[in-house]
């Protein structure tokens, strides 16, 4: 068996020798031993920037999940190749939102030509290239709201998937009321709260069931401790709404870093708060409540990455590929939220 130090001198060897062929990418929720190999760590956006940017690496190993590999896949085009190290790390909140589930709340939607489909990144690219093709976008938690704004600018009403945490959160930052946001149950089939007819915002019923564990009473004990807390847009609404902070991972890293000597509760995924701790290591930095690990991206090893380097040193490694027929409006899709993040709005 391959000892830690075997692992870490053949990553070290194949980074050399495959120099500037390739790009390795990581999450910041995959662990530390694997995160330590990589060239750009980052969240949802930042990554899909990357993927997205011209590059001279043939080569983009993407520590992270399948829906984050077929995101950098589709953005790639045919300029790289996109490798993930475990094909086996899903995504349970991708999963929730199935093709079959949102064509039959589409198509059961009364007045459906007043709403456009909008999706999170965390969802298969089957679901990006349904909103690709009924003029919608995807969305990251850091521009759910811009892409939210954008689509009511353009005279149309939010149909979004696949987690309702981050949209009613996002919707009552932008300040929609209660009543008039409506909850599509995937397991039913049915809509619940306002009906469609009269609602500003339609939501998906999934949820991470990382950041869907973290509760109220654990942001108050965290208080009673004389810390601060950020929660991730993924967590309840009763728990952001008694937070500090509520931002993306990358508004995370931003606030912890900047803030002066003060210790954090942070509620999401445990390696993200063991990149703050070693970012911050004069800072007192914990998990809010119980440490909660992502299987998925916790499945993936330096182990793996070394697999899968030799694999493409030796030719024989298999990329992530996705259909044309799916990978084309997906990508747009996936433009349109690039472009309104960019400042050049729902592009048509
Ligand atoms: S943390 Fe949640 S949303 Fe992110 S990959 Fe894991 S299960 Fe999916």
């Amino acid at each position: 068996m391959n000892t830690a130090t075997d692992v870490s001198r053949g990553i070290e060897d194949l980074r050399e020798s495959l120099g500037s062929d390739l790009t390795i990418a990581a999450h910041y929720y995959v662990s530390h031993e694997v995160k330590r190999w990589a060239d750009e760590i980052g969240d949802s956006l930042q990554l899909a920037r990357l993927a997205a940017e011209d590059s001279s690496a043939h080569h983009l190993v993407f520590c992270g999940v399948l829906f984050m590999g077929e995101t950098a896949a589709i953005l790639s085009g045919t300029q790289r190749n996109v490798y993930l190290p475990r094909a086996d790390a899903g995504c349970p909140l991708a999963d929730s939102a199935t093709i079959d589930g949102v064509l039959s709340a589409w198509d059961g939607l009364d007045h459906r030509d007043r709403f456009l489909p909008i999706t999170y990144v965390n969802s298969s690219a089957e679901i990006k290239a349904f909103c690709g093709e009924r003029g919608g976008a995807t969305c990251t938690s850091s521009s759910a709201r811009q892409v939210f704004e954008a689509v009511e600018e353009s005279g149309k009403r939010v149909f979004f998937m696949p987690d309702e945490n981050l949209g009613h959160n996002t919707a009552v930052e932008m300040g929609i009321p209660e009543e008039e946001i409506s909850r599509f149950n995937p397991d039913t089939l049915e809509f619940e709260g306002a009906g469609p007819g009269d609602a500003r915002i339609l939501l998906w019923g999934g949820s991470c069931p990382v950041h869907v564990e973290f509760s109220p009473e654990d942001v108050r004990a965290a208080r009673n401790r004389g810390l601060r807390v950020a929660a991730h847009p993924e967590c309840r609404r009763q728990v952001c709404a008694v937070s500090d902070e509520v931002g993306s991972t990358d508004h995370m890293v931003d606030v912890v870093s900047a803030g002066r000597n003060e210790s954090w509760a942070i509620g999401s995924e445990i390696n993200l708060v063991d990149y703050l701790q070693r970012q911050n290591p004069r800072r007192h930095i914990e998990s809010l409540g119980a440490a909660r690990a992502c299987e998925d991206m916790h499945r993936i090893t330096a182990m793996d990455l070394l697999a899968t380097l030799e694999s493409i040193a030796s030719g024989d490694a298999v990329p992530v590929r996705v259909p044309t027929a799916i990978a084309e409006p997906a990508r747009i899709a996936l433009d349109r939220m690039l472009s309104i993040v960019e400042g050049r709005g729902l592009t048509p």
